[in-house]
C-alpha cells in the first residue's frame, strides 16, 4: 500500500476535518488512532493520549489558519498562525537521519509524534524548495478543503472547478442579478 508522504501527507492531515459536513477524523483519541493506522503511522503504545490528540488538533488548526491567512493575504493572520506553529513545533522532536540515500529529518518517536514530525519536515522542505505556495485552502468558504495545486502556474483558486468553482460562479451570478433587480435609490 502506498502511504501519503511529504505534501500528500500534509494535505491529508489538513483535510482530516471537513468544515462543510462536520466530519472530524481527529474527533477522539480512537478516531485519531484509526487515522494514523490508515495513513501508515501505527502507534506502538496503543490509542493516542488526550495530550497527543490535543497537539495534533492544534497543529492542524495552526496549519489551516496559516493557509487561510496566506490565501487572504492577511499579514497579521500569517504572523499569528506561524507563531502558533512555532510554539507547537517545539513539542515535536526531530533528528537527522543518514540511513537513506539523502539525509532527512525524521521523528524520534512513532505514532502521533512521527506523523506530526513528518508533516513538519514536509513543510520545511516545501518552504525551502518553493512548493509550499502550491498548498492551498479552497476559496469557497463553505468548502475549506486543503489541496495541492499542481497547475502549471500554481494559479488555482478552488479545490475543484466543477464543484466549488461553479458554486462560486452561481452565487456571483445570483448576487449580480439581485443587485440589478433592486429598485434604484434616488
Ligand atoms: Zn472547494
Amino acid at each position: 500500500m502506498e502511504y501519503p508522504r511529504d505534501l500528500d501527507l500534509v494535505v491529508a492531515f489538513g483535510d482530516s476535518v471537513d468544515p462543510e459536513s462536520g466530519r472530524d477524523d481527529l474527533g477522539s483519541p480512537a478516531r485519531l488512532g484509526h487515522w494514523l493506522t490508515v495513513h501508515g503511522f501505527p502507534q506502538s503504545s496503543g490509542v493516542p493520549s488526550a495530550a497527543e490528540l490535543d497537539l495534533a488538533v492544534q497543529l492542524r488548526t495552526a496549519l489551516r489558519n496559516e493557509l487561510q491567512a496566506r490565501h487572504d493575504s492577511d499579514e497579521t493572520g500569517i504572523r499569528r498562525a506561524r507563531a502558533h506553529l512555532e510554539s507547537l513545533a517545539a513539542r515535536i522532536p526531530l533528528r537527522a537521519s543518514f540511513s537513506g540515500h539523502t539525509a532527512q529529518l525524521v521523528s524520534v518517536h512513532d505514532g502521533v509524534a512521527e506523523m506530526l514530525a513528518n508533516v513538519l519536515s514536509a513543510i520545511v522542505r516545501a518552504e525551502q524548495d518553493g512548493t509550499w505556495r502550491r498548498i492551498k485552502i479552497c476559496h469557497e468558504e463553505t468548502c475549506g478543503e486543503v489541496f495541492h495545486d499542481r497547475s502549471k502556474n500554481a494559479s488555482k483558486t478552488w479545490c475543484s472547478m466543477n464543484v466549488c468553482g461553479n458554486r462560486n460562479k452561481t452565487r456571483s451570478y445570483r448576487d449580480r442579478r439581485r443587485k440589478d433587480t433592486r429598485p434604484a435609490v434616488e
